[in-house]
């Protein structure tokens, strides 16, 4: 099948002009390993040049917009992006390797963040404050200026969407460091910002390699707010470089998120719940679910109702949809594989499957769900990012909170319990940035403000909390007498 590319995707988006790099980079198909695009190869000259054009749009057409005005063009964007579905789902299905269905909720969910900040744009206000006699004090939300979006591989469109969506609302000017694994869509994004006319400079992208495209953005004393999704490792030399310049940064890092299954738990509803949120996304995914905590009167029979649904799932080609698709790459592979070595000394509980189609050269992990872990386990600790859970015993609720909060990173939780008193008790004792009780994940929520305590990160975003991460507040005090 053939790319379904309406542009260059060599070309790059610098103060409204696409232009061509001398360097380019290979895009490889996960499904096949087949190369089938080249991309640019951005460096740190095209950075200079895109942090220019956002000073300069600041500067321009764009910063004299009224946020009515900027948010009918991000309305627009959206129309457009959903108008693209089809070309936009199958470029991310072939460039990422995620199953079809998975790619166009992906393409819905960038719609309707576009829509949500489209419509939020002219709603977000500062306050009177009640002040001292002869005062007027107001305060009001500006845009930091120029924000920078390094973004991962694993959900460019979601991450591009709410991330630049929520920027650009409140009037700064972007540019977009997409991953190099996964520009295609990124780059059919700052495509779509351009036909529907959002002006020169407001939106910029600069495909390229971390170390070079990344690193020169990061690090650019022209950026004024940088948000961050991606590995903890990177995360931090992004907040380092962000310190080095003072400026204030978002991190949207990985997790270890549990789900904790009680004995009154309703099993029927929760089932498809704790299998999906670890296989969604070939298990790429930041807030995965790859540890499930089980009380232990009902742990045998969760842990066998989990294993036949997993020796039901197929991993095959992206286009043909199947239950998953390939991981993004050989060397995630190799790090997923490495991991599911360290199972050797804990019973498999059961193995999904390899379609017999899938192609050779693709990047398939059978998913592999593992019982008996305990807390201290590296299996139990560490992010796997590969489709394989952990399902752990627990005796009470202070042994699941001990298990549940036992790791570095603080991402997402969710409580199955039918005894309400005991969810709101767990709601408050995670240690985590969101809990959801008796679901997980609540559809995506583009409403639902999202980020991490500890090592998943710091800073929020999507939903309308997000505004204010992208605005500086300003305090005015007006003396009349
Ligand atoms: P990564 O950290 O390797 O890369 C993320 C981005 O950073 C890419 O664009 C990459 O090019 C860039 N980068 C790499 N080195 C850089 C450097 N030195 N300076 C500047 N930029 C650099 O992450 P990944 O492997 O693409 O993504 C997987 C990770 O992302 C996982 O840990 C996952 O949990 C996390 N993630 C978090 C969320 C969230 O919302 N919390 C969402 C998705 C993914």
């Amino acid at each position: 099948m053939t790319l379904p590319l309406w542009f260059d995707p060599t070309e790059i988006l610098i103060g409204g002009t696409w232009q061509s790099t001398p360097r380019t980079l290979p895009v490889e198909n996960p499904s096949n390993g087949e190369e089938i695009a080249q991309i640019a190869r951005g460096e740190a000259r095209d950075i200079d040049a895109a942090v220019s054009a956002a000073q300069a749009a600041l500067e321009g057409e764009w910063g004299q917009l009224s946020a009515a005005e900027r948010g009918r063009l991000l309305l627009a964007m959206s129309r457009r992006v959903t108008e693209r579905a089809v070309e936009l789902a199958t470029l991310e299905a072939m460039d990422v390797g995620k199953p079809l269905a998975q790619a166009r909720a992906d393409v819905t969910a960038l719609a309707r963040y576009l829509e949500f900040y489209g419509g939020a744009a002219d709603k977000v206000m500062g306050q009177t404050i009640p002040f001292q006699q002869g005062y007027t004090a107001y305060t009001l939300r500006e845009p930091h200026g120029v924000t920078a979006h390094i973004v991962p591989w694993n959900y460019p469109m979601q991450i591009i969407g709410r991330s630049v969506g929520a920027a650009l609302a409140m009037g700064n000017a972007a540019v977009l460091k997409p991953a190099e694994e996964a520009s295609l869509t990124a780059l059919a994004f700052a495509r779509i910002a351009d036909e529907v006319g959002m002006p020169p400079g407001a939106i910029n992208i600069v495909p390229g390699l971390g170390e070079e495209a990344g690193a020169a953005l990061s690090a650019h004393p022209g950026v004024n707010h940088i948000s961050f999704t991606g590995s903890v490792a990177v995360g931090q030399k992004i907040q380092e470089a962000a310190a080095a310049n003072v400026v204030p940064v978002t991190l949207e890092l990985g997790g270890k998120s549990p789900q904790l299954v009680f004995g009154d738990a309703d099993l029927g509803r929760a089932l498809p719940f704790l299998v999906n949120a670890g296989i969604q996304n070939a298990g790429q995914t930041c807030s995965a679910s790859s540890r499930i905590l089980v009380q232990r009167a009902i742990y045998d029979d969760v842990l066998e109702q989990m294993a036949a649904r997993y020796r039901d799932l197929v991993a095959g080609p992206a286009m043909a949809d199947r239950d998953l698709g390939p991981l993004i790459s050989a060397r995630q592979k190799e790090i997923v594989a490495g991991y599911l070595r360290l199972a050797s000394d804990l019973p498999i509980a059961a193995r999904g499957q390899i379609a017999p189609d899938a192609p050779e050269g693709g990047h398939y992990v059978a998913p592999t769900l593992i019982g008996g872990g305990f807390g201290a386990h590296r299996l139990a600790q560490e992010e796997i990012f590969g489709p394989a859970q952990i399902v752990i015993p627990f005796e009470d609720e202070e042994e699941a909170i001990a298990i549940a909060n036992g790791t570095e990173y603080g991402l997402v939780a969710s409580v199955w319990s039918e005894n309400g008193g005991r969810t709101m008790r767990l709601a408050k004792r995670l240690r985590v940035g969101q809990v959801f009780l008796n679901n997980y994940g609540a559809g995506g929520g583009v409403e639902l403000p999202f980020g991490g305590v500890g090592k998943s990160g710091h800073g929020r975003e999507k939903g309308f909390e997000a505004l204010y991460g992208f605005s500086a507040l300003k305090t005015v005090a007006a003396w009349h007498g």
